[in-house]
């Protein structure tokens, strides 16, 4: 039987199998910005955006009235339309992710949206427990809170709004998102995809709502309106301290700057090629990302050699100083302090936009920009975002866990080791606390991209939820009936 395939289909095959070779990209369609902004996308009205959070926060009511006269079974059709949709327009919010904020890569991105869509728990996530003995029956359900606040980032924004929503709903909950301004269309599109999910699968037309404009107020309204009975904020120190201060219920996803050991018992060849291919998916933004390298100084030589194999750029002494006044930029705080903070005109840029702002053209192959620093530089103690990773010589595994432990700041996100000594591995993982440990892979294999476990975009480490997904956000529910119901 003969098949026929359009120019459109062919078109489109070729593309996501340039998609998903690696280093392969897509650019985002120059003329895209006309075409999109915070309330449309190609003249059709997104749903669910707001101008006002208190009328948002009515709308997200009523659609999370409807959702509770649903069956979890129609809650799960809504998630399956989501998880289809979000397939089907993944490049699209690549794209517009790209085209807005400047930041990533749009098969990246793309690759990101798809991961949320697969591996993503439904409501499988919300089993309920039952309890039997001498007095009885006690049956222990996972309820929804209502209705949940949310604080999303710039760095994976519609990302983080379908994997939130998706655990939310999941959950039996409405979800009101107050996003970063500077990914706002983005976003927004993501809250429209959700809500054209819930209406296709039979679920209210409004479930989840956004702001056309959102600011630090609408945020302050939505943190403190009577019906928000979660907070989740997806962000930078900033959100998570306003949101813990909130005196509501918090989950709070905040920032990382993960450290990688690589000692003398790695398999080097391997740990370069992981280490960059981590380091610099969609260029570093996500929290979890490698951010700095501790190498054993016996096989640092290699490790770089094996580096620059795998599309890493050495950068020389005069080259990382030149990369280093661009980056960084000086900021006044209210203290009247001036520091150094980091160029967000420089995050999540390619390495060869980098280079070119201090004077010098690489290929495109080239990926990552790679430096040896000693640890106070603040390449590695600030999170850059950015494809450039510093890389420390250490003596033995004593200096190594010393240093990855301070440069991890104590956030307790995320770290990395390359290594097949199991006391080393050990002893690391115990010293950093992190929410995230991951072994001889790159940093996306601890958000199941390539590793087992399911996945998120809200790492919840400072309140404890971890790796989050639709049972964190809910409520503990008990009922029991005493002295029946045992039937043994
Ligand atoms: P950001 O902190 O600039 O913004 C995050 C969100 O918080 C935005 O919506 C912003 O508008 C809002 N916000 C900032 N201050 C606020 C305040 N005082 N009150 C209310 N809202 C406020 O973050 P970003 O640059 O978009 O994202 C990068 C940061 O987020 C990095 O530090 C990264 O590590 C972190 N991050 C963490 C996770 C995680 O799962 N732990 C995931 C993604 C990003």
């Amino acid at each position: 039987m003969a098949i026929e395939i359009s120019e459109a289909q062919i078109s489109q095959i070729v593309e996501n199998v340039l998609r998903t070779m690696p280093g392969a990209k897509v650019a985002a369609p120059a003329e895209a910005k006309a075409e999109w902004d915070s309330t449309q996308y190609r003249g059709r009205t997104l749903t669910g955006i707001f101008t006002d959070m208190n009328t948002a926060i009515a709308a997200t009511q009523e659609g999370y009235k409807a959702l509770r006269a649903m069956t979890v079974e129609q809650r799960e059709k809504i998630i399956t339309e989501i998880r289809r949709l979000t397939r089907e327009e993944a490049h699209i919010m690549a794209q517009i992710g790209v085209a807005e904020t400047g930041m990533g890569r749009v098969d990246h991105k793309t690759a990101k949206h798809l991961l949320v869509a697969n591996k993503t728990p439904g409501t499988e996530d919300i089993q309920p427990t039952a309890r039997t003995g001498d007095s009885g029956l006690t049956l222990i359900e996972m309820a929804p809170f209502g209705l949940v606040g949310s604080i999303t980032p710039s760095t994976n924004p519609s990302e983080t709004v379908i994997c939130n929503s998706i655990g939310m709903i999941a959950a039996g909950n409405g979800v009101v998102f107050n996003p970063h301004p500077n990914a706002i269309a983005t976003s927004n599109y993501a809250v429209d995809l959700v809500n054209r999910a819930s209406k296709a699968a039979g679920g209210p037309e409004v479930l989840v709502c956004s702001m056309a404009k959102p600011t630090l107020e609408s945020a302050s309204v939505m943190q403190s309106h009577p019906l928000i009975k979660l907070l989740v904020c997806t962000g930078g120190p900033g959100v998570v301290r306003a949101v813990l201060s909130s005196g509501k219920k918090a989950i709070g996803a905040g920032a990382g700057n993960p450290p990688v050991i690589v000692d003398d018992t790695a398999d080097i060849p391997k740990a370069a090629k992981d280490i960059i291919d981590g380091c610099t998916f969609d260029n570093n933004l996500p929290c979890i990302a490698e951010k700095e390298v501790f190498a054993f100084a016996n096989i640092t030589d290699d490790l770089i050699h094996y580096m620059r194999q795998n599309g890493a750029y050495l950068l020389s002494r005069e080259q990382t100083a030149a990369l280093e006044k661009i980056v960084l930029v000086d900021q006044t705080g209210k203290d009247g302090k001036t520091r150094k903070v980091i160029n967000r005109k420089c995050v999540g840029r390619d390495a060869a936009v980098l280079m070119d702002k201090i004077g010098v053209k690489v290929d495109s192959s080239v990926r990552c920009l790679i430096c040896e620093t000693d640890f106070n530089h603040l390449f590695v103690q600030e999170e850059l975002m950015m494809p450039i990773l510093p890389i420390v010589r250490v003596r033995d595994i004593d200096e190594a866990i010393d240093l990855a432990v301070k440069a991890e700041h104590g956030n307790r996100h995320t770290a990395h080791m390359h290594s097949k000594n199991v006391d080393h591995l050990t002893r690391f993982a115990r010293a950093v606390e992190t929410t995230i440990f991951v072994k001889n892979a790159p940093s996306y294999a601890g958000i199941g991209f390539g590793g087992e476990g399911h996945t998120t975009f809200t790492i919840a480490g400072p309140t404890g939820e971890g790796i989050t997904s639709a049972r964190s956000f809910t409520r503990q529910r008990r009922c029991v009936m005493a002295d029946s119901f045992h039937i043994i």
